[in-house]
């Protein structure tokens, strides 16, 4: 039996389990199958607080799980396949084990959706982002793609044409999904080319280990071409990891857990970290936040509980 049982190992999940661990409640960390969270996909990250000279994304989340480690956190490797929340303790099944627990901490983070391309993939963190905040600053003067047709495309365009000579906004569709006011911004925005009706084939320079280029395709006219790139953006949505819990926690249409307030949700016991219920800030900052009033909440729960 465990008293807490935090699933997800990017910032939200690290610190909680540091918060749990220094509570001494032994927290068992779940890592899931993008172990680390988002920083590990990212390089350096300048805007984490106490890092002067920035530090690299997948060094922080490593540090945050050995500073979980030393208070006496314990990892486990393996995603969480079934969760029955409808009584305490909660019954969780990772891989083959069965584990019980009093509370649980559910900060299994939102994924970037990709394109899907080899190229692409390949090419995660070597000139393809999912995030302007983080990647916008490497791009200065330099020539920056920016993909999607929804409010996510159009906010890093507009962000990102701060740093880029030129934004080249890619959308698969001649209508958009964004906000008119968020549309229109971007379309004010002198910086900002639109290419619609125009999906991206692959993105060039995987050779060479850094992007140089993309080849895009226009689905009217059949038109293939190359266009040279530096920054290449995916905006085209996130998808928060609340599959397993689908029934039971509640979430908003698109999977986000809904908060009841602090880091509580609908189920008694059961609380939230970073962005699998934040779609607005996704800070490594805001989700490490996050984990540290789950924990505190967590603890308080046992407490009250007399465990
Ligand atoms: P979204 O609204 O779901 O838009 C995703 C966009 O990506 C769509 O235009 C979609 O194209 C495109 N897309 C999806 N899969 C694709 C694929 N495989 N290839 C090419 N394009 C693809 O997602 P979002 O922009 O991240 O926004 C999510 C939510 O957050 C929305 O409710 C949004 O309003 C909100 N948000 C608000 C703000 C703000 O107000 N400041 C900022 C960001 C996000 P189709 O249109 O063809 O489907």
């Amino acid at each position: 039996m465990r008293d807490v049982v935090i699933i997800g190992s990017g910032c939200a999940g690290n610190t909680a389990a540091i918060y749990a661990a220094r509570a001494n409640l032994k927290p068992l960390v779940v890592q899931g199958h993008e172990a680390g969270g988002q920083l590990s996909l990212t390089t350096l990250v300048e805007n984490f607080p106490g890092f002067p000279e920035g530090i690299l994304g997948p060094e922080l989340v490593e540090n945050m799980k050995k500073q979980a480690q030393n208070f006496g956190a314990e990892y486990l490797h393996g995603s969480l396949l079934e969760a029955d929340l409808s009584k305490r303790p909660f019954r969780l099944s990772i891989e083959e084990e069965i584990v019980e627990t009093r509370t649980l901490i559910v900060a299994s983070g939102a994924s970037a959706r990709w394109l899907g391309l080899p190229s692409e993939q390949k090419l995660i963190g070597h000139g393809v982002s999912s995030c302007a905040t983080c990647d916008g600053f490497f791009y200065r003067g330099r020539k920056i793609m920016v993909i999607g047709g929804g409010d996510s495309a159009m906010e890093e365009a507009n962000f990102l044409s701060r740093f880029g000579s030129e934004v080249t906004l890619v959308h698969r569709r001649g209508q958009f999904r964004a906000s008119k006011i968020m549309l229109d911004r971007a379309r004010a925005n002198p910086k900002v080319k639109f290419l619609l009706n125009t999906v991206v084939d692959e993105v060039l320079g995987v050779a060479g280990n850094l992007v140089t280029g993309v080849r895009l395709r226009n689905l009217e006219t059949g038109a293939v071409w190359e266009q040279e790139v530096d920054g290449f953006f995916v905006a085209i949505g996130h998808i928060p990891n609340t599959a397993v819990f689908k029934g039971q926690i509640e979430t908003d249409a698109d999977g986000y857990i809904l908060s009841k307030g602090g880091a509580r949700t609908n189920i008694p016991g059961v609380f939230h970290a970073g962005d699998v219920q934040d779609r607005t800030y996704r800070q490594a900052i805001t989700a490490s936040g996050a984990g540290c009033m789950a924990a505190m909440e967590a603890e308080r729960f046992l407490e009250a509980e007399g465990h």
